[in-house]
């Protein structure tokens, strides 16, 4: 049985927004049971505050945007990835800024943070779901599949062959644990492809963004001087995933298979996987002839994908 926790004691984060370029410091509090993961501009303010739930998401477009009428917070994935990884269900996010710091591109600092001050567990149970049967969705060459499997594991391929050849294909395989996710995924970098740098700053994004705090990549090179990992950017992806998904709100048993999604496809598959869970919980018998009918669209999606 697993349960609720929070973070031992407050932590404070400061730094820059990717996007808007502005500074930002954040506390991060230990919260009571059953909170979830809460953005709020101030302490005394937290009824306006914005849950970290795909029912809040606001935007997906390079970033994801939570958010409601009085408050809303950019570039959460990061801090949302570490806190999964970390199986911290509870804690209130105070931010003075309108986006999270982008501190080094990965979520190196934040998991520094967290095993500084430590993780408390609390009473309450942490719900979880176990993926019953293939849940997918796609858009032209790009899909995300969850199938069932008794931990967490990710396959993840991206293909940015046509913008560089130094980030090519990549593959990674992790069961996520905490251990694994500090090691192999935690630091892992943000990226972004020179020839875009322009077109992004016009549109008021990545205007934060430098070689301290992403990977850029020409046609044919590596600007920054070094990498972390040989696959950094799919390692990248990935952590943007978990991140993504764990705006489900509770914990996931399952294998996701991730092939060049993004975080509009990531929101889509959490969105059906809820679906799923909803119709499970109410009880709902399937009726057979449905079961059959998703069987046969699973094996055609398959062929269609060469998965
Ligand atoms: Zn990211």
């Amino acid at each position: 049985m697993l349960l609720q926790s929070t973070v031992a004691s407050e932590i404070r984060v400061e730094g820059i927004g990717l996007h808007s370029g502005l500074p930002v410091s954040v506390t991060i509090q230990p919260a009571p049971e059953n909170t979830g993961i809460l953005f709020s501009s101030s302490l005394s303010g937290l009824e306006r505050g914005v849950r970290a739930h795909y029912t809040n998401l606001q935007k997906t477009q390079n970033a994801i945007t939570i958010g409601n009428e009085s408050f809303n917070i950019q570039t959460i994935e990061h801090f949302m990835s570490a806190f999964y990884a970390f199986g911290i269900s509870n804690a209130v996010l105070v931010v003075h800024g309108s986006e999270m710091p982008i501190l080094d591109g990965s979520s190196k600092q934040i998991i520094e943070a967290l095993q500084r001050v430590g993780i408390r567990t609390q009473g309450a149970i942490q719900e979880s779901f176990r993926i019953p049967y293939p849940i997918w969705v796609e858009e032209n060459s790009s899909y995300l599949i969850a199938l069932p499997a008794d931990d967490f594991r990710i396959t993840y391929t991206i293909d940015f062959t046509s913008k560089s050849s130094a980030v090519g294909t990549q593959t990674a395989h992790y069961v996520l644990d905490r251990d694994t996710f500090t090691e192999s995924i935690a630091p892992a970098r943000t990226f972004g492809f020179y020839e875009e740098i322009e077109s992004l700053k016009s549109n008021n994004l990545a205007r934060g963004g430098s070689l301290d705090n992403a990977l850029v990549f020409t046609k044919d090179e590596l600007v920054n001087e070094s990498l972390r990992f040989d696959n950094e950017c799919v390692r990248h992806k990935m952590l943007d995933l978990i991140g993504d998904l764990a705006l489900i709100g509770y914990r996931l048993s399952g294998h996701v298979v991730a092939h060049k999604a993004g975080h509009a496809m990531d929101l889509a598959l959490a969105r059906k996987i809820d679906t799923v869970k909803k119709r499970k919980q109410r009880g709902s018998a399937i009726p057979r002839k449905i079961l059959k009918r998703r069987e046969m669209e699973f094996e055609k999606f398959k062929e269609r994908v060469n998965f």
